[in-house]
């Protein structure tokens, strides 16, 4: 399977940082599925997104976006093939919701050209898909955080795009919704977009993804199947906290796949005397 994206050696240090936010690190995403990005806050994971988006460039290191360095690459062509939700965004001006989720049909517009009915039918399509018909007519300034993060994430699918790099996309949202977005980019995945997602729910990273790459420390830790990712010494070492990983119990097609379970008060001290020094 051809490579969407391709990072070698990549280093990235911002101005005045005392150390690389990303330190060396090498990665190839096969086009389609879905890859999950994991690791403790400040392990480098946006950092890394964004060089792989080219909104940042590396000190050194190379980034490909399918076998062409990722500075080739226009805005415009990259908009059109890569969906993205940033984790941070400002509204450039007041809008509704279906002017947000318009957006995405940008970059299939020509200047000034108005919105053609296959325009319509996908912003209308995207909206179902991230259960935000209902708030079609509302201000984006009047959403809660969960419902605004659900509207960006149908601008990215009315985009139409190959593949998706999405920064903590199930940020703020109930547990009703988070599941709906994982089934969703699964999906998406595999009617074969390639789907790299920055997420904290170790879990459902381990049930919805095919790959999953820990990052610590600006360097990746592990990276493979979530079994060979998910281990308790590794787990442990990355996020300095003692936990259990066990079996998911199903039903379903995820059954066996595993479950982290951080360890709370006396466990946490037992686990610290068997081991005097971890
Ligand atoms: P993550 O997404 O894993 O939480 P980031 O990529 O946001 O990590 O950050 C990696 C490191 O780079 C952290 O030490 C963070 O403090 C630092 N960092 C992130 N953004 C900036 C910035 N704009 N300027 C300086 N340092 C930054």
């Amino acid at each position: 399977m051809s490579a969407t994206w391709r990072a070698t050696d990549v280093v990235f240090r911002y101005p005045d940082a005392d150390r690389a936010a990303v330190d060396g690190v090498s990665l190839t995403l096969p086009s389609g599925g879905c890859t999950a990005l994991l690791g403790p806050n400040g392990a480098g994971k946006s950092t890394l997104l964004h060089l792989l988006l080219g909104t940042l460039v590396p000190q050194s290191g190379s980034i490909h976006f399918r076998d062409r360095p990722i500075t080739a690459w226009s805005r415009n062509e990259l908009a059109r093939i890569v969906g993205v939700l940033p984790q941070h965004e400002d509204a450039p001006f007041p809008m509704t919701v279906r002017d947000c989720v318009a957006m995405g049909r940008y970059p299939h517009l020509g200047p000034w050209q108005r919105e053609r009915t296959r325009d319509r039918d996908a912003i209308l399509d995207a909206m179902g898909r991230a259960h935000v018909l209902a708030l079609a007519g509302r201000g984006m300034s009047e959403l809660s955080g969960g419902e605004r993060q659900r509207v960006r994430l149908a601008r990215a699918l009315a985009q139409h795009p190959d593949a998706f790099a999405l920064d903590e996309p199930t940020a703020a949202l109930d547990v009703r919704h988070e599941m709906a977005i994982f089934e969703l980019l699964r999906n998406l995945a595999r009617q074969g977009a390639t789907v790299l997602l920055v997420t904290h729910n170790l879990n459902l990273a381990a049930r919805y993804a095919d790959h999953l790459v820990l990052m610590d420390q600006g360097r990746i830790a592990a990276a493979g199947a979530p079994a060979a990712v998910l281990t308790r010494a590794i787990v442990q070492r990355v996020y300095g906290w003692p936990v259990e990983i066990v079996p998911h119990r199903g039903p379903g097609p995820d059954t066996g796949a595993p479950q982290v379970v951080p360890l709370a008060g006396e466990a946490c001290a037992q686990l610290d005397e068997d081991s005097p020094g971890a």
